[in-house]
């Protein structure tokens, strides 16, 4: 399955942020058997939408989906050159499908900041200094393998056309989610497995004060102003706060979260952030035994779909019966859809949209 590795300079609430999110599975009902990786964890994927289902197409328990976040140990200046667990290090990212860079945006005096300041910007800058030259690296090799390679091919051309656009923005300090390619270069960039390429998701790690309102704090501002400029996401948690709340019962929380003035947990605006990021979307199936959520990779067709649930359930595939959320939602139930005409059957071609509900129709 698909992760999200968390990355960050030393002392800036990775592992309390880690530790959040590890609480919180921990919690999870639905997986008391789930052995995980000390390095991973997995959380329950936050969804209003399966509480409504269950209201209206009542089964016995209901699934949430889950996501999960590996820890991703020891960034170093240098890394790049391989000093201290550099090399370890890239060679972690370069496992994960997503980064998580986790930058302080909270002031304490008791908390040694490596720079001696805190700089989420700067922050941010030096870790991905390190990711750009790893790339720069890896982009130069390739481009001396290509080149000799050539001879002609226009497989080998046009591979070296797109390294060389790649290469003046890794040599400025750039990354390469920043350039726009068309669809025929992006597969080839695909193909490379650089480390700047992944989808990058900002954390602001923020004073619980800022807690109620990450927009006005002045890091968090400053740091989303950074994501804006460079093509990715940002957003701002208190990491100590939410390891707390990780641990409270649904009651406690509630409370917890009032008296903040927060709506929800970061830790879910966190989860659900990083599901985006890798281009995830949720179908549901629903009533009888369970009603469950199930993750998909956006542009996946019914069959695959199909083949989340059960390899069976792909082989033997017939048809898809699909009824979109929002059309339960609004007509309140089962029924009333099949009536409006919006219960629909699909085939194998069908792409799979967030928010359907279906039921698949399959040969054993
Ligand atoms: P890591 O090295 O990035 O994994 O950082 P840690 O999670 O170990 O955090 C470093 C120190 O900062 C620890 O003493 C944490 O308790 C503290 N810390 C983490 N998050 C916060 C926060 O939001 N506010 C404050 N004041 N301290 C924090």
């Amino acid at each position: 399955s698909l992760t999200a590795g968390i990355v960050g300079l030393p002392n800036v609430g990775k592992s309390t942020l880690f530790n959040a999110i590890t609480k919180a599975g921990a919690e999870m009902a639905n997986y008391p058997f789930a052995t995980i990786n000390p390095n991973v964890g997995m959380v329950e994927v936050p969804d209003k939408r399966l509480d409504r289902i269950q209201e209206l197409i009542p089964a016995k328990k209901v699934v949430p989906t889950t996501f999960e976040f590996t820890d991703i140990a020891g960034i170093v200046k240098g890394a790049s050159k391989g000093e201290g667990l550099g090399n370890k290090f890239l060679e972690n990212i370069r496992q994960v499908d997503a980064i998580v860079h986790v930058v302080r945006a909270f002031d304490d005096d008791n908390i040694t900041h490596v720079t001696n300041k805190v700089d989420p910007v700067a922050d941010i800058d030096t870790i991905n200094l390190e990711l750009s030259l790893a790339d720069l690296d890896a982009v130069t090799k390739r481009i001396g393998k290509v080149t000799r390679a050539t001879k002609g091919s226009e497989e080998a051309q046009a591979e070296l056309d797109v390294l060389n656009k790649i290469k003046p923005v890794l040599e400025a300090g750039g990354a390469v989610r920043e350039i726009d390619f068309d669809e025929e270069e992006q597969k080839i960039v695909k193909g490379l497995f650089l480390l700047t390429s992944k989808p990058v998701l900002y954390v602001a790690n923020i004073s619980e004060d800022s807690m109620s309102d990450p927009e006005a704090d002045h890091y968090f501002q400053a740091v989303q102003k950074y994501a804006n400029d460079h093509n990715a996401e940002a957003i701002g948690i208190a990491a100590e706060s939410e390891e707390e709340i990780a641990e409270l019962d649904d009651a406690d929380k509630q409370e917890f979260l009032e008296a903040a003035g927060v709506e929800e947990p970061g830790l879910d605006k966190l989860i659900q952030a990083a599901y985006k990021l890798l281009n995830l979307e949720t179908f549901f199936t629903a009533g009888g035994k369970e009603t469950r959520a199930w993750t998909f990779l956006k542009g996946t067709k019914a069959p695959q779909a199909a083949g989340i649930i059960h390899s069976d359930f792909e082989r033997g595939f017939i048809r898809a019966e699909v009824m979109a959320f929002s059309d339960l939602d609004k007509l309140g139930s089962e029924a009333a859809v099949k009536e409006a005409g919006k219960l629909r059957v699909e085939g194998k071609d069908y792409v799979m949209q967030d928010g359907d509900i279906v039921n698949f129709r399959f040969n054993v």
